[in-house]
């Protein structure tokens, strides 16, 4: 993953309104130009002249425990956006193939019980922050949520990996629509994952 200094901010991989009606162009608007682009700008500013500036993310998020709050929360948000917009797409959903509908079935039952699990994940999660598909040390597959900014990237999560989805359970991630039925989003999300993008993500995790 890239260095931290000289990072570009990307640009969203589709239209503000590709992913109604499921999220609507207002709230990817607010939530890509404004909460994402924020994160960036502050992470930029929380490593410049520090140890951590030449870093790439993961190695920092490696150590995160070591750095400040601003670095964790900033360089976490930043990031677990990054993933989130590009495991979704328009016309999204249905369900993987190949050899990652293999692991989850063997992982989870099926991929109805995953599902579940991972959803499950995002509505009980208190307050602010994500739900997550992983793949750990052993390349094995794993749901787990993170407060706040944190990901399992992170040697402060619970259960550490490598993240396949990720899915923002921030109320500015949905209230516009969904106000404080996030149930109504969770659900929303699935139609809009992009599988192709998390097999690409899990093949490169077993790599
Ligand atoms: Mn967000």
């Amino acid at each position: 993953m890239a260095a931290i200094k000289n990072t570009e901010f990307q640009a969203l991989p589709y239209a503000y309104n590709a992913l109604e009606p499921f999220i609507d162009a207002l709230t990817v608007e607010i939530h890509y130009s404004r909460h994402h682009k924020a994160y960036f700008d502050n992470v930029q500013n929380a490593v410049k002249g520090t140890e951590t500036e030449n870093l790439d993310f993961i190695s920092l998020f490696k150590n995160i425990s070591k750095y400040p709050a601003a670095v964790r929360n900033n360089g976490g948000g930043y990031i677990n956006h990054v993933l989130y917009w590009e495991n979704m797409k328009a016309n999204g959903g249905g369900t993987p193939s190949g050899a990652l509908a293999e692991a989850i079935d063997k992982t989870f039952g099926s991929f109805e019980a995953f599902k579940t699990q991972f959803s499950d994940a995002g509505k009980t999660r208190f307050g602010s922050g994500w739900a997550w598909l992983s793949v750990d040390a052993e390349g094995k597959l794993f749901v787990s949520s993170t407060p706040n900014q944190d990901n399992p990237y992170m040697d402060v999560a619970e259960k550490q990996g490598t993240p396949i989805l990720g899915m923002d359970v921030w109320e500015h991630a949905y209230y516009l629509k969904y106000q404080n039925k996030r149930p109504d989003y969770v659900e929303a999300f699935f139609s809009l994952i992009n599988w192709d993008v998390v097999s690409k993500r899990y093949q490169e995790a077993l790599s």
